[in-house]
Parts: C-alpha cells; sequence; structure tokens
C-alpha cells in the first residue's frame, strides 16, 4: 500500500518546517550565547595581555638603557677589568684592550751587567766547566751528597764567579741547583733568594727575567702552597716581564702543583680564585686575537651612538660598539646568556608577578622550550635596535594558574559556536525562502491544473453531448455508417474522459494516502496487448502505427502488479508518445531479463526527444514542458507523475532515454514473478 500524503507539498512542507525550526532553533542560541559572553573576562585577558607586552617591552628598553650607560661610562675601558669582556680600539683599528700579553709586565728590562767586564771571557770558560761537571755528577755508583768530588768541583767553579754581575746570576742558578741535587734546600733556597734581590729586572738569554726562574726554583725547593700561590699571583699580576706564552705555560704549571698539594682553607679559596682569573685573562686573550682582524672594521663602522654587530665568531654573541670623543672605540662582547641575566634582573626590578619569567630567543636560531607544555609564551617583543635579532619573551609557568588560559579557551569555543549558529541561521533564513517560493509555484501549478482539467473534461463531454443530440434528432437519418460514425465518437471520447478521470481518482487517492493496489501475478505480455487494444479503440485506427514487439525468450514474462493500474500506466506512456512523439511508429515491447530478474515494458517514439534538463522534470506533479504547452497540446501534468508512483508503490522504476530529434523511450521494469 502506498502511503503519500499530500504528493509534493507534503515534501515542501515538511521541508518550510525543518527551515523554520533551524531559524528559530539557531536565533535562539545566538541569543543565548550573547547572554553568556565573556565581556568582563575578556576585558581582563586582553588587559592582561597588553600589561604583559608593555612589560616585556619595558624591559628590553631597560636592558638597552643599561648596557648603552655602562659603554658610555667614564671610567676608561682599561679599568673595567672585573666587568666583563671590554674591548677598545684605536681610531686606526689598532686592538688596544684587552691586550694580546696581558701577564706580560711593561716595565723594561735593564741592560746593567749585559755589557761583559774584563776578565769575561774566562769567567764564561769556569761556567761552562762547571756546568760539564754538574751534568756529570751524581752519575753511575757517585753518590749524590755534599761531599761528592764533582758537585763540589762544581760548587766552587760556580762560587769564585758568582758575584760578577755578567756570569753572577747563571752561577747562583748553578749554585742552587748542585744544592739541590745534595738535597741542601735551605742553602738552595737562600741562592735563588739572592738571585731574584740581585738580579730584578734581568732576563736570561731565552729572554726569561730571573726573578720568575728564582720564584718557580724556590717554589720547586719549598714545595709549599705558599711560595707556589705567590708566583701564581705575581705571574697573573704580571710582575714578569716575559712573553705572554711562556708565562701562560708557567702559570699552568703552578696551578697543576697546587692541585697536588695539600691546601688549607684560605688557600684553596685564593687558588679558586686565581684559577678564575687565569680563565678570564686566557678569555681576554682570545677576544684579542678574535678582534685583531676586525678592529679596522670596527674602527671605521663606529659612530658616537651605540651600534651592535653579531660577532663574527660565535652567533650567540654581540659586539656592542661606541666611538667616544677622543676618537676611540670602546666595546663589549654580550652574550645571549649575559643578556638573559640581565634582562631577568631587570624583571625583578619591575616586580613582575612570580609565576612569570623572561627569555632571551635568538629568532635567527631554532629556539628550545618553545614547546613546553606547562608553560605559556605570554608576550614577545624585540630586545631593540641594539639586537633586532634577538626576542624577548615573556613565560608563564602553569599556564591556566590565573584563569587566562581558561577564559582565552572559552571564547575561542564560543565564537566558534556562534558562527556554527550563525551559519545554520543564515541556511535555515536560505531554505525558508526557498521553501515559500516553493510553495508559491505550487499553488500556481494546481490553479493552472484546475483550470486545465476543466477544460480537458469538458472537451470531450461537449463532444459527446453534440454527437449523442445529433443521434436523438436523427439528423443521420438511416445512413447507418454516418450512425456509427457518430457513436465511436462518443465511444472515444468516453473512453478519453474515462483515462481522465482514472487519472484524476488515482491522483486525489495517492494524495490522500488510501491507494491500494491488488497485487497479483500478471503475464507481461496480456497487459501490454490490453493497453494497445484499448489504445487503438480510442484513435479508430488513426494516428501513428502501433507496433506490439516481444523479444523472442519473452514467452511468458510474468511479474507482480495491480492489472488495472498497469494497463493504465502503459496506456498513460502511449498516450504520450502519441501527443509528443512525432508521425513515426510507436513501438511497444516486452522483455525479459533473468539474470537479473526484471520485467520490462517500454513505449517508444521518433518524436523530437526530450532535453537532460527536461528529462529530470517531466517526472513531477503538474509538469508540463513549455513546448507541450505553447502547442496547446492537450494533458494535465499528471499523467508521469502517477506512473512512476504507482510504479514505485510496487516495487518497480520507470526510466527515460531520449535523445534530442531520434525520440524517446520510457521503460517500466518491474521484478519477475514465478
Ligand atoms: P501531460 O502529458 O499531461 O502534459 P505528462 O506527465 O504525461 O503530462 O508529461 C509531462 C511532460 O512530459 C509533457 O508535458 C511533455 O512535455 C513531456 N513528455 C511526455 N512524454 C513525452 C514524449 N514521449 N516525448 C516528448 N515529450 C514528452
Amino acid at each position: 500500500m502506498l502511503s503519500y500524503s499530500a504528493m509534493g507539498s507534503g515534501h515542501s512542507a515538511r521541508f518550510s518546517l525543518v527551515a523554520i525550526l533551524a531559524v528559530l532553533l539557531s536565533a535562539g542560541g545566538i541569543a543565548y550565547m550573547a547572554s553568556i559572553s565573556y565581556p568582563d573576562e575578556l576585558g581582563i585577558v586582553d588587559a592582561q595581555r597588553r600589561q604583559h607586552q608593555e612589560k616585556a617591552e619595558q624591559i628590553g628598553q631597560g636592558v638597552q638603557e643599561a648596557v648603552v650607560a655602562e659603554l658610555q661610562a667614564t671610567i676608561p675601558v682599561d679599568e673595567r677589568r672585573d666587568f666583563g669582556a671590554y674591548f677598545k680600539v684605536s681610531g686606526r683599528g689598532e686592538v688596544l684592550v684587552p691586550s694580546l700579553e696581558p701577564l706580560r709586565s711593561r716595565e723594561e728590562s735593564t741592560l746593567e751587567g749585559l755589557l761583559p767586564l774584563r776578565g769575561f771571557r774566562s769567567r764564561q770558560r769556569s761556567l761552562e766547566r762547571a756546568r760539564g761537571l754538574e751534568s756529570q755528577a751524581c752519575r753511575g755508583a757517585e753518590q749524590c751528597t755534599a761531599g761528592s768530588p764533582r758537585l763540589r768541583a762544581a760548587a766552587t767553579l760556580y762560587e769564585s764567579i758568582e758575584e760578577y754581575s755578567d756570569t753572577g746570576a747563571e752561577a747562583l742558578l748553578g749554585l742552587a741547583r748542585v744544592h739541590r741535587m745534595a738535597a741542601q734546600s735551605d742553602l738552595a733556597a737562600s741562592r735563588y733568594r739572592e738571585l731574584s734581590s740581585r738580579f730584578r729586572g734581568r732576563v736570561n738569554d731565552a729572554d726569561l727575567p730571573y726573578v720568575l726562574l728564582a720564584d718557580i726554583g724556590l717554589s720547586e725547593v719549598g714545595q709549599t702552597a705558599t711560595t707556589t700561590l705567590m708566583v701564581l699571583r705575581n705571574i697573573l699580576n704580571a710582575e714578569y716581564n716575559a712573553p705572554n706564552a711562556l708565562l701562560e705555560i708557567a702559570a699552568e704549571q703552578a696551578l697543576e702543583t697546587l692541585e697536588s698539594l695539600g691546601l688549607s682553607g684560605n688557600e684553596a679559596s685564593e687558588h679558586a680564585a686565581l684559577r678564575r682569573r687565569m680563565q678570564r685573562i686566557q678569555g681576554q686573550t682570545a677576544l684579542a686575537m678574535q678582534l685583531a682582524s676586525r678592529g679596522v672594521e670596527l674602527a671605521a663602522g663606529a659612530t658616537v651612538a651605540a651600534k651592535s654587530v653579531v660577532a663574527p665568531w660565535n652567533p650567540t654573541e654581540t659586539l656592542i660598539f661606541r666611538r667616544t670623543d677622543e676618537g676611540l672605540v670602546y666595546g663589549m662582547v654580550l652574550s645571549e646568556s649575559e643578556l638573559q641575566a640581565r634582562a631577568a634582573s631587570e624583571a625583578r626590578g619591575l616586580g613582575l608577578h612570580a609565576s612569570l619569567f623572561v627569555r632571551v630567543e635568538n629568532l635567527q636560531l631554532a629556539s628550545e622550550g618553545k614547546g613546553d607544555a606547562d608553560r605559556s609564551r605570554r608576550a614577545q617583543v624585540s630586545l631593540g635596535p641594539l639586537w633586532p635579532h634577538l626576542a624577548l619573551v615573556l613565560w608563564q609557568e602553569g599556564a591556566s594558574r590565573d584563569g587566562m588560559g581558561d577564559i582565552a579557551e572559552a571564547r575561542r569555543r564560543h565564537r566558534a559556536i556562534t558562527g556554527s549558529l550563525v551559519a545554520v541561521l543564515v541556511l535555515g533564513l536560505l531554505a525558508t525562502v526557498r521553501g515559500a517560493a516553493r510553495e508559491r509555484e505550487l499553488a500556481r501549478l494546481k490553479s493552472d491544473f484546475v483550470s486545465t482539467v476543466s477544460h480537458e473534461l469538458k472537451t470531450p463531454l461537449t463532444s459527446i453531448r453534440m454527437f449523442a443530440e445529433m443521434l436523438q434528432q436523427g439528423v443521420a437519418g438511416d445512413d447507418k455508417e454516418r450512425e456509427s460514425h457518430y457513436q465511436g465518437i462518443i465511444v472515444k471520447e468516453s473512453e478519453r474522459l474515462g483515462l481522465l478521470i482514472a487519472n484524476l481518482l488515482d491522483y486525489s487517492q495517492i494524495e490522500r494516502g488510501s491507494r491500494q493496489y491488488k497485487e497479483e501475478r500478471q503475464d507481461a505480455l496480456e497487459i501490454a496487448n490490453e493497453a494497445a487494444v484499448t489504445f487503438a479503440r480510442f484513435r479508430e485506427g488513426e494516428g501513428q502505427a502501433l507496433q506490439l514487439l516481444t523479444e523472442h525468450n519473452a514467452g511468458d514474462c510474468f511479474m507482480r502488479a495491480d492489472r488495472n493500474v498497469l494497463v493504465q500506466c502503459v496506456l498513460n506512456l502511449l498516450s504520450n508518445a502519441a501527443k509528443y512523439g512525432g508521425d513515426g511508429a510507436i513501438e511497444l515491447r516486452v522483455q525479459r531479463n533473468s539474470e537479473v530478474g526484471v520485467v520490462a515494458v517500454s513505449v517508444r517514439d521518433h518524436g523530437p526527444g526530450i532535453s537532460t534538463a527536461e528529462q529530470e522534470k517531466i517526472f513531477r506533479e503538474f509538469y508540463r514542458a513549455p513546448t507541450a504547452v505553447k502547442s496547446a497540446i492537450e494533458g494535465t501534468g499528471l499523467g508521469l507523475a502517477l506512473v512512476k508512483r504507482h510504479v514505485e508503490a510496487q516495487g518497480g522504476t520507470v526510466q527515460v532515454e531520449s535523445v534530442l530529434g531520434q525520440g524517446s523511450t520510457f521503460t517500466i521494469r518491474l521484478p519477475e514473478a514465478q
């Protein structure tokens, strides 16, 4: 049974209802969302964001100002050794600070004693002889004691030349060595002390100051931390005027010696401090070497205002420099971690919230920590014009501690929901407008239908009445042929009227949902035959020829259908073929496709055909193609719509295939019955 309420209009009524509901619900939703919007919280979020941004800018500016102030301070750069990596370059590009030889003392060595005195040659020979004896001593079986002959001979020779200023220093050194070999530490120490007091300011052939040699000797003899610490302190204080490389080696050795000695608390802390100084001095030497090749460039680029450039040797360091009034270039090297520390102290000064902290990030290098799960980025500003490649980022630990994260999340959700509601509202409105247009169209079709139907009913009725009256009045007289012609017309018009009324009744039944089908096993061929016979009777042999074709395998094509309904459907198709299908023959065909279990009844004409766009519309209720209306072909626009409803209600399908100019084929397919 088919239950189809208010065909077409039922569809659009439901459609309109859904559209109106969508409009109402989404409008309600939007109103609700508006009522729970977060105006205050949003304000707080925005204010906090602005505040964070301002703080970050203040910190950046603070760091910048502090650095520039430091650079412009009146203390000469040479005296700022303790502040970090400062440099000073002359106007010509010569690096003045840091010094390449920070350990070397600037005091000149004295020439005294370098001019040979009388008898120098013979003393020189004694010195060589003494050295020879010394190197032979303590060899093989000879015991190394003060009494050993070679040692004693060497000592006597050294003593003979010890008082002269030209050979005295080497003689004292020799004596000290001999005493040490004989394990006379005290004597050795007194020789070293004498050497250092008598030959201060003098250097040996290798350019090493005797003071340094004496001090090293003392520390070796004493094996005490005090003397070694003294040597190291003197080296780092640039007390010795020796080449830097040699001093550096001596200092390293002293540091190593101290490591192996047991140090007291005070000594240990001095040792550590001296080691730090040593490291800084080494850093300064390295910086001096790095700057050496850039000096000219820096001198040329410097201006009165501070400028910056990324250190060519390390992308995480920046050189900040300016030209002084005297034409010198003062500068400093700042690493990112130093900047970070300065930024942190600025932040402390500003009284930043405890959960916030600043980080300096290099925009050019991938910076770590961006994906920290429990921290969130609050603001990011450039660190200032001196560091265009560095950003100051404000992070917050425990992102949602102040609820800002929640509010921001709620705001995002709020926006998304409101956005979707607005989209639904717009769609609903569009659908409502479209629904209304469809309603109007349906109303128009219906009113057209009423007038068409009245006309369709009136035409056959008029001729029936006319010919019946003529027969009654005996117009035909005795002319039997004329009489039967009149009767034929009356029958034909009645049949036409019958089909029309049957269609109308079906339509009203379907609309009320009360259409019922009496499905029985039917022979498709018989149905086609019956339709063909009725169709022929309509037309009294006039019009196009009708050919009933069956496939050779269609001998017994059975299907389940309501016989009368199906005959009426085929009749509708045949009537359309006659009305719209031109003058060519009409083919009525019955086919069976056992493979898919389908029986097909098709009607083919050789008329003008139906365009693809039209093919979609012709099965709608009341639809009539404009050409059909224009050429005044009778019709209600219900025929095909009814065929479709009837066939589909019985589990079948109707299809049209058409090529413009070559005719159309309408096919009804129903399941095969055994
Ligand atoms: P009616 O024939 O009453 O107008 P139908 O529902 O039977 O209504 O047909 C709808 C429309 O389909 C017709 O107005 C006509 O334009 C088109 N049509 C139907 N059959 C054919 C055909 N065989 N050839 C060309 N057009 C056709």
